[in-house]
């Protein structure tokens, strides 16, 4: 009899323990089903199972991942297609590449993604709720998804320094991207302002062109690699200087000049001559739309569950550098977005979203579906002569994208510029320009960097941008010529 008690309560001891062990586990993944209700998607349009926001590596392989396991899988990629490592060059350390171009890996896996399904659009989310079900994104063109489950991997934007002169001289001589802008500063005299990979990076990238290039480093030592320290001095043209801040910058009324740098050491000032400042700081990770709608870290970065891609909220999911205060790797972006990917997979199948919902979907008209592509083309002049014809003596306003083919910022921002010059050809006139074939048109107009963009009215030139713009961008832009 006391046995057979024994037996008994140790019975109910296993039943608890086994309990408490399924709530535990379950806990992390317990979904309100009233809120992730599969009937409320049924009255819904523009709904896309899967969205991603960033095109770069972590969301090209999450998308690698929801088109594989078969969901209709939209990625919104945002203001720079692709990410950061379109603006880099040679990438040494991608798994399975000794050496690979940066843009080259993004063709790959976008490719790669395509191939299993997944949908791209030219579209940037401004703003997200996530306070209801299906969650709701807008975007810069103004459209609104029902997205059941989203990725986010919007990534992050270099930092500035805020200083004087640095945003007067933007596009004039302070730039982010020597990939971009180095041709520019042919047997000139610049600075790299910081002391981490990137900046190595930048300058190694300047070594062709530039005549001296310092890199400005304000504490006593650089943080890059030991491997990319090396391979500094490798390049004569490349120097280093500790213990140096820079206070501002200066320069006349068309471009850079000079810096003040400040010697924290010895607390001396003193004026560099130089025409270019490559900025190389680090960078701040994306999450300004998201307003309060998640939980972020004390640095910005987006907050995660331990050991997994999921966010503060139940089927929003993160990965890539938007996330990752350490690694910050275009290969461990991957593989997070990999992890996040499949997580948006788990979390469709728990909520009861499979193949047979898809399709009904599908039949109905009821998926997302991106805009089609434009065979729409820009008109391009490179002759001076034509070019005055067209632009300078035309009574129609007119906006010139200053571009070239190894600009990748450039090459980022035509669809958008193809985009609105076909809706506002009526009013205004859209040029593209080759940076490389029009040096007559460059000269005469003092273009220091591509991307550029002019307006010209009544023969004169009446705005410059030395940035990309997005589409909405454009078309404001567009507006305020025409008004
Ligand atoms: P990091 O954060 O690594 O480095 C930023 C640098 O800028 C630091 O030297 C920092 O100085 C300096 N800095 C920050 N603010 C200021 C300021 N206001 N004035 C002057 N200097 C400042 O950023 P990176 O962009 O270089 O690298 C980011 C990540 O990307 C890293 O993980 C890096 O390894 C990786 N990466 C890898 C590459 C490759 O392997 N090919 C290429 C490029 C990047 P301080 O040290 O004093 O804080």
């Amino acid at each position: 009899m006391r046995k057979q008690r024994l037996v008994w309560v140790l019975g109910i001891f296993n039943i608890i323990l086994l309990c408490s062990s399924c709530t535990d586990t379950n806990t992390d993944t317990l979904l309100d089903m009233r809120f992730y209700d599969i009937n409320k998607i049924y009255n819904l349009e523009n709904i896309a199972p899967i969205a991603i926001l960033g095109s770069g590596p972590a969301g090209e392989c999450a998308a690698l991942y929801g088109g594989r396991a078969g969901f209709d899988t939209l990625v919104l990629e945002g203001t720079t297609p692709g990410g950061l490592l379109t603006q880099t060059t040679l990438v040494e350390n991608w798994p399975g590449s000794t050496e690979i171009q940066g843009p080259k890996i993004i063709v790959n896996l976008k490719e790669q993604s395509g191939k299993w399904g997944a949908k791209f659009e030219l579209d940037t989310v401004e703003k997200v709720d996530f306070n209801q079900w299906p969650f709701k994104l807008y975007t810069a063109d103004g459209k609104k998804i029902n997205a059941l489950t989203v990725v986010l991997a919007t990534g992050a934007t270099p930092r500035y320094l805020g200083i004087p002169g640095e945003q007067e001289f933007w596009g004039r001589g302070v730039t982010t991207c020597a990939v971009c802008d180095a041709p520019f500063y042919k047997d000139e005299d610049v600075v790299v302002v910081g002391g981490g990979d990137s900046a190595a990076e930048e300058a190694m990238q300047l070594a062709p062109y530039a005549k001296n290039i310092t890199i400005l480093v304000r504490k006593d030592h650089m943080r890059a690699s030991a491997a990319m320290q090396t391979r500094l001095q490798e390049y004569s043209q490349i120097s280093v200087r500790y213990n140096v801040e820079v206070k501002e910058v200066l320069g006349d009324e068309m471009q850079v000049t000079g810096v003040t740098l400040y010697n924290n050491k010895n607390d001396t000032t003193e004026h560099m001559p130089i025409s270019g400042v490559f900025l190389a700081i680090g960078h701040i990770p994306n999450t300004k739309f998201l307003g309060d709608a998640i939980k972020l870290t004390n640095h910005g970065h987006i907050h995660l569950a331990d050991r997994t891609q999921e966010t503060s909220v139940q089927g929003v999911f993160a990965a890539g550098d938007v996330a990752d205060a350490r690694y910050r790797q275009a290969g461990v972006s991957a593989g997070h977005g990999i992890s996040a990917g499949l997580d948006a997979t788990f979390f469709l199948n728990e909520i009861g979203f499979n193949q047979d919902v898809q399709t009904k979907l599908k039949d109905e008209y009821r998926l997302y579906t991106p805009t089609a592509e434009s065979d729409y083309k820009v008109l391009e002049i490179n002759d001076l002569e034509e070019f005055k014809r067209v632009v300078v003596e035309s009574d129609k306003p007119a906006i010139v994208d200053f571009y070239a083919d190894w600009c990748p910022t450039c090459m980022q921002m035509l669809p958008a510029f193809t985009a609105v010059a076909q809706d506002m050809e009526d009013k205004i006139t859209f040029v593209k320009v080759d940076a490389d074939q029009a040096k007559e048109i460059i000269k005469t107009y003092k273009v220091a960097k591509v991307p550029a963009l002019l307006a010209f009215k009544d023969g004169d030139v009446v705005e410059r941008h030395a940035k990309t713009m997005t589409k909405r961008e454009l078309y404001a832009f567009g507006e305020s010529l025409i008004k």
